[in-house]
């Protein structure tokens, strides 16, 4: 038996050079191009090994396709703009809350130096986020803030410094999960804490928190159920009884609302905490994140009694867990907008929110008289569902208008819109491919619409040649 011969493969150069690697290959870094032929290269010996048989033509189509689909899986994954179309106004694997334009200019302009710990008028150091956190005091009516990197930190932080091997009592109602591994139970562990379950699962009293109340206990917690609900035999405290008893016995309490709600959703006929409603209560500190209901950049803030947050800010663990300069600049610009009174207007969390079902279904007919006429695909305006999402009102619904695009696959229509220039992200439901458009602005429609056409265009015949 003679040996296989390796002679065909292509030299690596000829590869890089190979034109259908153009568009795609030359968007990536050089060495991670080059990482991606050698092991194509190598696939195809092994192939060969193994008995397949190539000439040097068959060898390079070989090569370079294997090259393509590890850029496209690459290029896959690189961070980029996308359109949500998915109706989840919240939607965690897309980032959350859109940033209002004042936040992304401010971000802009704290990318090089910036006064991120100076006054300018006095040329003399500040604290980091003083004037974020002096704002934040007047919009919610706390003494105090404190800013970290996100919520689960600001959680970290509070449980670790108030009660480090001390218990915090906690109903069993509460132990939630977020998401993204983040489970109560184990983040009491890591932080040090002692978690002291009180209650069931449905029902827990104010006693069942006295009953268990004594030398050790650091702290009461509140989390708030941020992805799902309960019904039917159930009941707990909520937070000003929870305060109440906190205040008779000498134990402060924690309020987790997550969500971070600046004002009643019942406009919408959803029911969420609010920030001012938890510090109202009197609740020693209540912490919320940046980039759910807020609106603006992935933050934990921490707003509450004066003492306890210089005590917070104190503790070694507030400077790893410290936001950064560039997320500082962004929050600033959304924490005036609330104070401004037009978070409706500005946020574009809020006006998507509100966006009325008519302005959305104008949007869909805008959308729909830009489609280019196609024989098997059909395209319909349909009532459907927003949700909110990303860890806050669980189980919203909100009337809204979408897209209904049928095709005879529509995981691969799907697929097609992931891979547009203006990537699109959609959902199925019931076989066909449904847009949602409260989640995708005016100002992005024609985009929208050239990345229907692109996959509409590339679905059949051609296939995708991008
Ligand atoms: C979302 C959420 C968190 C985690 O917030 P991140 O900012 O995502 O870290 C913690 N607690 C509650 C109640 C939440 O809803």
């Amino acid at each position: 038996m003679t040996p296989p011969s390796f002679r065909c493969l292509p030299a690596i150069d000829l590869v890089i050079r190979d034109e259908r690697l153009n568009l795609v290959g030359q968007s990536l870094p050089r060495q991670q191009l080059l990482g991606f032929v050698r092991n194509a290269v190598d696939a195809c010996r092994k192939r060969i090994v193994d008995g397949s048989e190539f000439d040097e033509a068959a060898a390079l189509d070989f090569v370079v396709g294997q090259t393509l689909n590890s850029c496209q899986f690459e290029l896959g994954r690189r961070q980029q703009f996308v359109i949500n179309a998915t109706g989840i106004l919240l939607h965690t694997n897309l980032g959350r809350a859109s940033l209002a334009q004042s936040a992304i200019d401010r971000m802009n302009a704290a990318t090089g130096y910036s006064n991120v710990e100076m006054n300018m008028l006095t040329g003399k150091r500040n604290k980091r986020g003083e004037r974020v956190c002096d704002l934040l005091c007047k919009l919610t009516g706390a003494e105090d803030a404190l800013l970290v990197n996100n919520c689960a930190a600001a959680t970290m932080l509070t449980l670790q410094t108030m009660a480090a091997t001390r218990e915090v009592v906690i109903s069993r109602g509460q132990l939630v999960e977020i998401g993204g591994g983040y489970r109560l139970p184990e983040v009491f562990a890591a932080s040090g804490a002692v978690m002291k379950e009180v209650g069931t699962t449905n029902r827990t009293y104010i006693r069942d928190y006295e009953q268990v109340a004594g030398e050790n206990t650091a702290a009461f917690i509140r989390v708030h159920r941020s992805n799902f609900y309960q019904g039917g035999f159930v009941t707990e405290p909520d937070t000003a009884e929870l305060v109440t008893l906190g205040n008779r016995l000498g134990i402060p309490v924690i309020d987790d609302i997550g969500s971070g709600c600046m004002e009643s959703l019942k406009d919408l006929g959803l029911a969420e905490p609010t920030i001012p409603g938890s510090v109202a209560t009197g609740a020693e500190v209540t912490l919320f994140s940046g980039d759910k209901l807020f609106g603006g950049p992935q933050a934990g803030i921490i707003v509450g009694k004066r003492k306890r947050i210089a005590e917070l800010r104190q503790s070694p663990m507030a400077r790893a867990l410290r936001i950064d300069k560039v997320t500082l600049a962004a929050l600033e610009a959304t924490v005036e907008i609330h104070l401004s009174g037009r978070a409706r207007e500005e946020l574009p969390l809020l006006r998507m929110m509100y966006a009325s079902p008519e302005a959305i279904r104008d949007r869909c007919q805008r959308v729909v008289a830009g489609l280019l006429p196609h024989q098997d695909i059909e395209v319909e305006i349909a009532d459907c569902v927003s949700e909110i999402g990303g860890g806050s009102v669980p189980g919203s619904e909100v009337p809204s208008t979408g897209l209904i695009v049928r095709t005879n696959d529509a995981e691969r229509f799907a697929a097609l819109l992931r891979t547009a220039d203006s990537p699109v992200q959609a959902a199925i439901r019931d076989g066909a491919v449904r847009l949602d458009l409260r989640t995708v602005p005016d100002s992005q429609t024609e985009q929208l619409t050239s990345s229907l056409n692109w996959a509409m265009q590339s679905g059949h015949g051609a296939g995708n040649t991008k």
